[in-house]
């Protein structure tokens, strides 16, 4: 006979290698044709609710790393949450509207818009949109995030465009909305008015220029025909020109040079006369700023009185403390002209255009109009110095051509109305990271009104009607009217309808009399669209809860979706939308540089899923602290593979060692399982209570770390190494074997659950291997609770993590032993161990087949060798055993030999074979 035959090794189906790009997909069809998510919602229904509120990717293009993180970190949480107690719908969404989708069909599609209505180009763009959102569907779908992917909200939708002309109709009548003429971020690139959110800065090239201003009235503080210095690096906003702002508090100087007389802040004389290149600047008088309020100078160039005025926001950080002012074009200079009644005129027309308004300009782009205007003023002897400066300017985040300030007819969401209420609002709300809160609060605190009306075509109307005489109508009728028909045929009607068609039967107006309405043309913010999710959604989608749970966004989305949000949520219901928001940084390459076409190191999630398997992504993304900013590289990924390498063979281990064990039949009692059995239990609950603890703050790299240290400290370094000497060698039923198996078989079931929400894929594999699970499938199960572990007292506890110490002090000899060649490897080992101190004598005498524990043939206890060496805990020596190794079991024994008919093997083995294996004999 072969003793190998006797043995029993480890058996499992469940393969070594994941072969993740091969077997995900035929699982994530299983889930689809199972409706996996709805058998969950099923299982949940009647817990408490835990809704994670999806905010709306756009839809266009495919997805990149940064929509992968996102709803990864978003699946983990709802998954988790299904598994502890909650019932977590998820309901994915996409935000549908705005400039992108109009760019790519005139574009890349090459459609001529002017040749259809606005009301076919708004199909094709919802056409568009729905192509859109299928492709990203499917390669989300290809992560394994899980959620209700067949009924997503979409904000181009009926219902929902109906929802947001609510949220409008509620701020309107709360006397939140005001139509104004206002400069904004105008984008003459795209012909409309911009967010701030859609602002970013680059660096510019512009001209920087000094002109000076004649003083015209002095009013006895400055000579008439002195000349007051502005500094711009915007010439062509000199014909808007209406004030020049001096600080009050500011010293001013009049300084003569070369015959003339000119007029700076004190402070920065010294820098203006290096900028200037005067040589002999002589300081001819000085006055407080405020001294100067409301005296009259020329404009450079046209017969127009320039008046003085008084700011604060004006610095001495650049500049000449004198400030050019055109309220038409700056948002200080608009506030400061209003203080003193001053109109702002705009003589730039949507495409950045110069109109009559501007004589001697019209016509000229703004941009090639800074040439003429210092040609103008070189000519009036008003241009002090031109230079070029290269600075950071606010850009058009879509076309990153620059943008302008330009006063315009506008809808405003007046924030500063209910901001107080906000700010209130922020407090209430838990925040992760913590600095979410400061930086959303300053954010809001700062907030100027928030502009809503865009002019374009592809967004959903502001459902404004105007009487004969101008005035906007916006009633409670005429809004539920509206959103009663966007909900029967969306939004499009709006633009195939004439206004007395939109309006409710028989509706009149004190503003018209006749009975003739107009309509608004401009659409919303898209912003506001997906602002608006909470009553789309939240309130009105079945099973949903408004506030949610939480928001879970990029840290773009603090000035995005996170404000946008809380601004019409607080508007409407005086409430913040979510009870908690957290943010994820941005992922960046390996050497932490933004991923660019240019640089050729952008990294794709559908290539590693195809490459590497969605598992592989998953898990990097339970990896990285994820608050800041993060990085994935072909090496980073490498080494996640190597860690799920490790959680697959540890699985496949206690899987093998399962093969015969009924967890029905064949588990022991908890209070009859050997000691070691129940401290590793032990050990077990303080797991699923520590990666609870951390999953519960959404902090899963800890929580996996945890579960990985488990693995390979715990586990394979410890529990899975020295039990090979039962589980392989004793009898099946053996009750020690047993006692081994029925830990084991919580370990592993726990094991999958904890990981289940992290790689669903591998999981739902393992569970198809494990005898006689609860349920058909892991993400139809709860996570355990930590319990106590029967029999097993505080002072257990003590002894086992002692027993650990000493145990380390062991391996140290051992592996000492081993460099010295004193033995091979540590089965060839009897050590003598003595105490050092009375714990450590009484835990080695309390700890039956210690040698075991140790992996050691042989430990003789409390005997001091002379040639002992010294540890913390114990003094050892370690020799090889005398004894003969055992063909079976592979130990050290001096019963090898004593056995005539199997001289091969030790007593303990021979014991086993006549019992359980005598058929085998023969
Ligand atoms: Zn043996």
């Amino acid at each position: 006979m072969e003793y190998k035959d006797t043995l029993l090794i480890p058996k499992t189906e469940f393969p070594m290698r994941g072969n993740l790009p091969n077997k995900e997909p035929l699982r994530r069809e299983a889930w689809d044709k199972e409706k996996i998510y709805h058998q969950v919602q099923e299982r949940t229904e009647g817990r408490p609710l835990f809704v994670l509120h999806d905010g709306p990717p756009y839809a266009n293009g495919d997805l990149h790393i940064g929509h992968a993180l996102n709803k990864i970190l978003k699946d983990f949480i709802v998954r988790y949450k299904s598994m502890n107690g909650y019932h977590a719908p998820y309901v994915p969404g996409w935000d549908t509207h705005g400039l992108p989708i109009e760019t790519a069909l005139t574009k890349q599609k090459k459609i001529d818009r002017k040749k259809m209505s606005i009301a076919e180009f708004r199909q094709m763009c919802a056409d568009y949109a729905m192509e859109q959102i299928d492709n990203q569907r499917t390669q989300f779908k290809q992560l394994g995030v899980r959620g209700d992917w067949e009924e997503p909200y979409i904000t181009l939708k009926n219902e929902y465009e109906a929802a947001q002309i609510k949220v409008f109709g509620e701020m309107a009548k709360q006397g939140y909305i005001y139509k104004g003429l206002k400069p904004v971020y105008w984008s003459p690139s795209s012909e409309s008015a911009l967010a701030e959110a859609e602002i970013e800065y680059q660096d510019k090239r512009s001209p920087s220029i000094y002109v000076s201003y004649e003083v015209r009235d002095g009013k006895g503080v400055i000579p008439n025909g002195a000349e007051i210095i502005i500094w711009t690096t915007t010439p062509w906003t000199i014909p808007a020109s209406l004030g020049i702002s001096l600080h009050p508090d500011l010293e001013y100087d009049i300084v003569e040079v070369d015959g003339r007389q000119f007029v700076v802040a004190h402070d920065l004389l010294p820098a203006l006369e290096e900028e200037l290149k005067w040589e002999d600047a002589k300081v001819v008088d000085s006055f407080m700023g405020r001294r100067a309020d409301k005296i009259m100078a020329k404009h450079p160039f046209y017969d127009r009185d320039i008046l003085v005025m008084l700011g604060t926001h004006v610095t001495t950080e650049a500049g000449t403390g004198c400030v050019h002012t055109a309220p038409g074009h700056g948002e200080d200079d608009f506030y400061i002209a209003q203080s003193y009644g001053i109109e702002a005129i705009c003589p730039v027309d949507e495409l950045g255009v110069f109109t009559e308004e501007a004589p001697g300009f019209a016509g000229l782009f703004y941009d090639d109009a800074n040439k003429v205007v210092s040609e103008k003023l070189e000519e009036n002897n008003a241009l002090l110095a031109l230079k070029f400066i290269t600075h950071s300017y606010p850009h058009d985040w879509r076309t990153k051509k620059p943008t302008i300030f330009r006063a315009t007819s506008q809808w405003f969401a007046s924030i500063k109305d209910f901001r107080q209420n906000i700010l209130e609002e922020i407090k209430e709300v838990q925040w992760y990271p913590h600095w979410g809160e400061t930086r959303i609060y300053n954010m809001v605190r700062d907030r100027e009104d928030w502009c809503i009306s865009r002019q374009r075509t592809w967004g959903v109307p502001i459902p404004v009607f105007y009487g004969e005489n101008g005035e906007p109508i916006i009633t409670d009728e005429t809004v539920s009217h509206v959103s009663k028909l966007f909900a029967e045929h969306g939004s499009n009607i709006w633009f195939e309808k004439e206004a007395e068609e939109l309006l409710p039967e028989g509706f009149t107006s004190e503003h018209s009399p006749n009975g003739k309405f107009t309509k608004e043309t401009d659409i919303m913010d898209v912003w506001f669209d997906s602002g608006s999710s909470h009553e789309a959604v939240l309130l009105h989608r079945e099973g949903h809860e408004r506030p949610a749970d939480i928001y879970l966004e990029g840290s773009d989305q603090y000035r995005g979706w996170f404000n946008s949000s809380l601004s019409t949520a607080v508007a409407v219901t005086g409430k913040a939308p979510y009870k908690s928001v957290l943010s994820h940084g941005f992922v960046l390459d390996g050497e932490g540089r933004k991923m660019s076409k240019s640089l050729g190191n952008i990294i794709a999630p559908s290539n590693i899923q195809k490459q590497m398997g969605a598992d592989i992504l998953r898990l990097w993304v339970a990896s990285v602290d994820y608050q800041a900013d993060v990085r994935i590289s072909q090496d980073i990924l490498k080494q996640v593979s190597e860690n799920y390498r490790k959680i697959r063979n540890t699985i496949r281990f206690l899987l093998g060692n399962l093969k015969d064990f009924n967890p029905k039949t064949d588990s022991i009692e908890e209070s009859e399982l050997e000691e070691v059995d129940r401290f590793m239990l032990y050990r077990l609950q303080k797991l699923i209570k520590k990666v609870k603890e951390n999953y519960d703050v959404f902090d899963f790299a800890t929580g996996t770390h945890d579960i990985h240290h488990y693995m390979t400290i715990d586990l394979s370094a410890f529990y899975l190494d020295f039990a090979k000497d039962i589980l392989y060698i004793e009898a099946a039923d053996n009750k020690r074997r047993r006692s081994i198996q029925t830990v084991y078989y919580e370990t592993l079931v726990t094991l999958v659950k904890l990981l289940s929400p992290i790689i669903p894929h591998t999981t739902d594999e393992i569970w198809e291997h494990i005898n006689d699970a609860e349920a058909d499938n892991v993400q139809l199960t709860d996570i355990p609770e930590p319990r106590e572990v029967e029999n097993f007292s505080d002072e257990l506890v003590e002894k086992w993590q002692h027993f650990m110490n000493v145990r380390s002090d062991v391996l140290k000899g051992l592996e000492e032993a081993r460099n010295d060649k004193t033995i091979g490897n540590s089965l060839e080992a009897k050590i003598y161990i003595e105490a050092k101190d009375d714990e450590t004598k009484e835990v080695i005498n309390s700890i039956a087949h210690l040698h075991q524990y140790l992996i050691v043939s042989e430990a003789v206890l409390n005997e001091s060798h002379p040639e002992a060496k010294e540890y913390q805990y114990i003094n050892m020596f370690v020799e090889k055993h005398p004894g003969g190794k055992c063909s079976r079991c592979w130990t050290m024994s001096e019963t090898v030999g004593d056995n005539a008919e199997h001289p091969e093997v030790c007593n303990r083995c021979v014991e086993v074979i006549k019992t359980h294996y005598s058929h085998l004999i023969d």
